[in-house]
């Protein structure tokens, strides 16, 4: 149907008895003010036409339509808005046939929905992700979908708001064709069946739905189950009340209910945060400054050197995307154990049925190892994941400057180490990055992506391209200690220390980070990761925290003591063998007691928001900095880093959005008072970043800084 097309968005032409209307507004059809006022348009001039019999709807491009246009959320004259748009398709009197030739979804399949009949291809997939805008769909789909297919199936849609094959959908689709090059011929010929045989206009809105107890007890155990899974997220019930409605409600009825329900999250908090970060994790993909024709270098080999817990998993990575990787080692065993790790891994993931055996086979087979540089010769790409410690890696790439081919890029993983004092150790500056994987490397969606102060525009190109080959999200920052995510956590891990020894416990900071929404609390996730990790960063800057004998130093005790954490079943918790559930342990509250009688800390009870406060805003303060000095580009990037490195909870945007929408002049405020109220170690550890000051005086936010 490609040659109808032009540059209308909504195209109509009328071949014999059918009027065929197409969508045709790049790049993903979203169903904007002058798409919706184009199909209604059709529709009218479809029914104002007496030889038109029926009418089809499809797309010209090769999904049907990702939804709604998500940047007129802010607002504006948007009328005519989709609901009403799909009541006059759903009242056409003549038959309107929906050709679902790609994906469609949010207001793209409801739109599909409103029309009489839908047909589509086997291979096809649909959804309503409206849920991950912190929303619900909100053009007539939790009221249509249940009434062509089942209670289940809807409320699986719509609260997980995950895409589901066609296959899985009965009742939705009045023909599936197997291929997708069949679709329109047979689309085509059904249209003219629906004339010929005079089919009726089935509408949705007239199929009636009751309760019954079946269907009641799913609801109330559906209602249970989402509140335990979605723990923190407002939108994921009203679904399911949306849904409940077209049972227990008629159609119009129930229409007003999910309107009244979408209103609803439409003004949370949570529905402006997670609208930010899905902008925020576009946005974080153009890098500002690079000009438009510089050109991506090719990576069509690369190498890892050191297979250790990272190297390991980052040639993971690269396996999984069908690119060649060989790994280095020095000792042939460390090698041999690296690579038995991977295949143990894949392995384990067969098991769960999440790869299959031959998967396993030909990600192994793109995978290599070797003991000698001289094998990296041809490596479009090396990254250094060795130890820490910047003489093993000025040594590793004085290596790589002799071996690898002009043009590699030559990247480091390194946490903590200066970029460009590696970088300005070799004769080719312009090609090192910082390529920085969190762990496990083979899982975390995070790479921070860190610009040396010589590296070239292609590198950096190059690397953001990679990202998303490697099916990563790529954040581009910019050269200081931690980077973005490591050094904002500094704060956050150092307040969680000194609180205990103020008086508060593991469990209770814990707790208050785990409502607010955090995976785990600072102290969990401590000892999860070692506490010798955190040791071994303080021990390389002991200069910059020396002023402060306070400086974790229960943790320093407990590593002293060998208690690393959760691999030796000690840290700041206890843990029987075999578990991971961490146990509330005397002996740290009394090191802790010890410790701030020692530095004369008097101890007192301390507010869950107290807790809250100490931990949270001084990480947002450090993040204004990394801001003011363009360590990152937007406020928005830091956001995305802290919820795909840390686990932030997205449905509060990021730290950034989170202050944003706190107040910066509330978290300014916060900031002052415990500067005032903790004495010294007030006055050295929270006095308002100038970014905040700035911004809180002038009445904005994180998010105008551009
Ligand atoms: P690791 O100790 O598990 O692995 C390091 C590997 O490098 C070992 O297998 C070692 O044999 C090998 N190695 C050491 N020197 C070498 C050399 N000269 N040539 C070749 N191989 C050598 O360490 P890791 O946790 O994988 O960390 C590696 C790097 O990744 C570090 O720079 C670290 O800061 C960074 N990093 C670690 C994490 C993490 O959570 N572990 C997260 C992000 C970044």
């Amino acid at each position: 149907m490609s040659n109808e097309s032009s540059v209308n968005p909504v195209t109509y032409i009328q071949d014999q008895q059918l009027a065929i209307v197409g969508l045709n507004s790049a790049p993903v059809n979203a169903l904007s003010k002058v798409v919706r006022i184009g199909v209604i348009d059709s529709i009218n001039k479809a029914l104002a036409e007496d030889s038109v019999k029926a009418i089809v709807l499809h797309s010209h491009l090769a999904l049907f339509s990702a939804g709604a246009d998500i940047s007129e959320f802010s607002g504006g004259d948007l009328s005519p808005m989709l609901p009403e748009v799909l009541d006059v398709i759903e009242q056409s009197t003549k038959p309107v046939i929906a050709i679902v030739g790609g994906n469609a979804f949010g207001g793209g399949l409801e739109l599909a929905l409103s029309c009489h009949y839908r047909v589509t291809h086997a291979a096809n997939k649909v959804g309503l992700p409206e849920v991950h805008l912190g929303i619900l769909p909100g053009a007539g789909g939790t009221q249509r979908l249940p009434r062509l297919t089942d209670a289940k199936t809807a409320l699986d849609m719509i609260v997980t708001g995950a895409p589901t094959s066609v296959s899985k959908l009965s009742g939705v689709f009045d023909l599936i064709v197997d291929s997708v090059d069949d679709l329109q011929s047979a689309a085509f010929d059904f249209a003219k069946q629906v004339i010929e045989q005079n089919m009726p206009v089935k509408k949705v809105c007239d199929i009636e739905l009751s309760l019954n107890s079946e269907i009641e007890t799913l609801f109330e155990q559906y209602a249970h189950g989402v509140a335990a899974k979605t723990r923190g997220f407002f939108a994921p019930s009203h679904c399911v009340k949306a849904v409940n409605a077209a049972f227990t409600h008629p159609f119009k009825d129930g229409l007003a209910r999910e309107a009244e329900l979408f209103m609803e999250c439409m003004k949370t908090p949570q529905a402006r945060a997670q609208q930010h970060f899905f902008f925020a994790e576009r946005a974080a993909s153009h890098v500002r400054g690079i000009a438009k024709d510089v050109k991506p270098r090719s990576i069509q080999k690369a190498a890892v050197i050191g297979a250790g817990t990272m190297g390991g998993g980052i040639a993971m990575n690269f396996a999984n995307a069908g690119i060649p990787v060989v790994m280095l080692e020095l000792k042939q065993e460390a090698l041999d154990k690296g690579l038995a790790l991977i295949r143990r891994n894949y392995e384990n993931s067969a098991k769960k049925g999440k790869l299959t055996s031959e998967q396993v086979e030909q990600r192994m087979s793109l995978l290599s190892g070797t003991t000698s540089y001289e094998d990296l010769g041809d490596a479009d790409l090396v990254i250094e994941a060795v130890f820490e410690k910047m003489s093993v890696k000025k040594e590793v790439f004085g290596m790589l400057d002799k071996v690898c081919k002009p043009g590699a890029i030559l990247a480091s993983n390194t946490s903590t180490l200066d970029l460009n004092e590696i970088a300005s150790s070799i004769s080719r500056p312009q090609d090192v990055i910082g390529l920085h994987f969190f762990s496990p490397a083979n899982v975390m969606k995070l790479l921070e992506i860190v610009r040396g102060e010589l590296t070239s525009d292609d590198v950096i190109k190059t690397a953001m391209k990679l990202a998303k080959t490697i099916r990563k999200v790529g954040v581009l920052v910019g050269v200081c200690f931690g980077f973005v995510g490591n050094r904002m956590i500094e704060p956050y891990g150092r307040e969680a220390n000194r609180l205990m020894l103020e008086g508060a416990t593991p469990e209770q900071v814990d707790k208050v980070l785990g409502k607010f929404g955090m995976p785990m609390g600072p102290f969990t996730m401590g000892d999860m990761a070692g506490l010798d990790i955190g040791y071994f960063v303080r021990e390389s800057r002991r200069e910059f925290i020396a002023h402060d004998p306070s400086y974790c130093i229960v943790a320093d005790k407990l590593v002293a003591q060998g208690r690393v954490g959760l691999k030796v079943g000690k840290g700041a918790y206890l843990y029987e063998e075999g578990s991971r559930k961490p146990i509330p342990d005397a002996e740290v509250i009394e090191i802790a007691k010890q410790e701030a009688a020692r530095l004369g800390i008097a101890q007192r009870e301390i507010t869950d928001q107290e807790i809250l406060e100490r931990c949270i805003y001084p990480l947002i303060n450090e993040g204004a900095d990394i801001l003011k000095e363009g360590i990152a580009a937007k406020s928005s990037d830091i956001d995305v880093i802290y919820v795909y490195g840390y686990g932030f909870p997205v449905f509060r945007g990021g730290p950034m959005q989170y202050a944003d929408e706190v107040g910066l002049a509330e978290v300014r405020d916060r900031l002052n008072y415990y500067k005032e109220s903790l004495g010294e170690y007030g006055q050295h550890w929270f006095t308002p970043s100038d970014l905040v000051n700035e911004l809180a005086d002038a009445g904005t936010t994180f998010a105008s800084v551009k």
